[in-house]
């Protein structure tokens, strides 16, 4: 009964700096996504395909979680957009204290575009808000399609759905259309997108769906 008690607090107190967070990234037009999906899901990967694809229109920075190592972090600075590391040691998830420290060690005058790559993980991720506008879960073909039914709550709480190596998909036994199905019974409203980051189908209509939605918070923001 204590431990349940602690872990309500311990949300509470995210709830409430996360709310601090997203007065900063909103006051200064900054879009955010949290971008979650097992280790091994490809959220790097996606996210450089994606980085390639939209930093000559938008002011991009990611924000990269990781238990231990710098090794994403230095594959996204590569592409020349700021990138800030931070090392859980160990722990599972990122929190919306991490966030607060990343985001003073940013420029944000020069950013209208973050993307926060959280630790590869399914489970608790999907309870701590990180400020973002929106929840992209990255799921790969190697995983299986029993991943939504598994840990519901990860699918249920996100907005964009990107299902990557679908190059793979010959090889394996995966089922979309029982991935579809899936998806409509937990989430109706999620967006889904099919991408490889071997071939690069299918980052022109997830990009323009980013861009569509900058575009709108945009012109909320100017309103
Ligand atoms: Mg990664
Ligand atoms: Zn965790």
């Amino acid at each position: 009964m204590k431990q349940i008690e602690v872990k309500k607090n311990i949300l509470k107190s995210n709830e409430v700096l996360a709310e601090k967070n997203r007065e900063v990234l909103n006051a200064h037009g900054i879009f955010t996504i949290n971008f979650l999906g097992s280790p091994g899901a490809g959220k790097t990967s996606v996210l450089e395909q994606m980085i390639k694809n939209m930093k000559a229109r938008h002011y991009m920075a990611v924000i990269e979680g990781d238990l231990y190592t710098t090794k994403d972090a230095e594959r996204i600075e590569a592409h020349g957009i700021p990138v800030i590391q931070v090392n859980t040691g160990g722990a599972c998830h990122l929190d919306a204290a991490m966030i607060e420290e990343a985001l003073a060690l940013l420029e944000l005058e020069k950013i209208n575009f973050l993307v926060i790559e959280n630790v590869g993980n399914l489970v608790c991720p999907a309870s701590y808000d990180l400020s973002e506008h929106m929840r992209v879960t990255v799921l790969s073909i190697t995983e299986g399609n029993d991943k939504p039914l598994k840990y519901p709550s990860m699918f249920q709480r996100s907005d964009v759905l990107i299902v990557n190596k679908i190059d793979l998909l010959q090889f394996t036994n995966f089922s979309m259309e029982e991935l579809y199905q899936d998806i409509s019974c937990l989430n109706k409203d999620m967006k889904i997108f099919e991408v490889s980051c071997a071939t690069g189908e299918g980052f022109d209509k997830l990009c323009d769906y980013f861009n569509t939605r900058l575009q709108q918070e945009g012109g909320e923001k100017h309103a």
